[in-house]
């Protein structure tokens, strides 16, 4: 039997109702709320992968797009000295990639005592998708992420989403979009969801637990605007990206528009160095209190809730 069978076995019995990977809290623990990790096989068939896949050959086509596993992320972790890291695999059209994809997550996690907390991805427009989301989340996911929506060719506005919607309520699941800003210079990947998009999901589903990667496209920066400051201050924003997208004087504003308590420290490794994006954050002149929330305990805080 494989591990994530034997996983899901003891949850159904009722011999596991708590992953076997639920980090050990302690104060001044920092999480690392956006990374990616690849299995094996994605960089043997990185040819190929990049031929039958769009948004992987935007992304991986340059051999300079580092792909790394979880045993490089580990090493970065001790050396950034961060506890835990949420790990995200990639939006893969295939949902025959996307399944072997959260094999490799759910596995790196259950080995990792802790440091490493799982996000699953499904493609909403395929068939079977219901049952790959029960699957991940019976195997202990704990949120689906990071989701590209525009990608894969499915919307968030329609059934799709509203399945999306369903499973995550009926799960607990965390939901982590990629949001694309609607200025700006161009980069690979910048697609994925629309602003609007991610917003009136966001607006129309209040009771569901939220991540807007990278500033969520700058959806903060609309904050004086009353009706969209409400659907900020109880959804979360990742900082993934931030030092190629913003001067670190965003940090500030953005605290200052909706609250420390919404933002979730994240780096995008490998694209970005954990090590780096620490700094950046912690060079932008925010508090002592603000930086504690945002670099674990707003994380921890949400995770517990679950
Ligand atoms: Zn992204």
């Amino acid at each position: 039997m494989d591990m994530i069978t034997a996983i899901i076995d003891g949850w159904q019995d009722g011999r596991q109702r708590d992953p076997c990977w639920l980090p050990r809290y302690h104060e001044g623990m920092k999480v690392d709320f956006h990374v990616h990790i690849f299995p094996t096989w994605t960089e043997e068939e990185r040819e190929e992968l990049c031929r039958r896949e769009r948004a992987f050959r935007e992304m991986y086509g340059s051999s300079k797009a580092s792909i790394v596993g979880h045993d490089l992320l580990l090493r970065s972790m001790d050396e950034a000295e961060i506890d835990v890291s949420v790990v995200l695999g990639f939006a893969w059209d295939d949902p025959k990639l996307c399944r072997r994809h959260n094999d490799y997550l759910l596995e790196a996690a259950a080995r990792s005592g802790g440091r490493l907390l799982p996000f699953c991805t499904v493609n909403m427009g395929c068939p079977g998708a219901v049952e790959e989301v029960d699957r991940c989340a019976q195997a202990g996911a704990v949120g689906l992420g990071e989701l590209r929506p525009q990608d894969q060719g499915w919307d968030l506005q329609g059934p799709a989403g509203e399945a999306l919607a369903y499973l995550a309520r009926k799960w607990g699941l965390a939901l982590l979009f990629h949001v694309t800003e609607p200025v700006g210079h161009l980069y690979p990947g910048k697609g994925g969801l629309a602003l609007n998009s991610f917003y009136n999901f966001a607006a129309s589903h209040p009771d569901l637990t939220i991540i807007g990667a990278h500033l969520g496209g700058g959806l903060p920066f609309y904050a004086y605007m009353p009706e969209v400051q409400e659907v900020c201050q109880r959804i979360y924003f990742d900082t993934a990206a931030c030092p190629y997208l913003y001067r670190p004087e965003v940090y500030l504003e953005v605290v200052r528009k909706i609250g420390a308590e919404r933002l979730l420290f994240g780096s995008d490794f490998p694209l970005l160095g954990q090590k780096r994006a620490l700094a950046h954050i912690q060079g932008s002149g925010l508090g002592g209190s603000a930086l504690d929330l945002i670099l674990g305990q707003n994380a921890q805080a949400m995770l517990m809730k679950r």
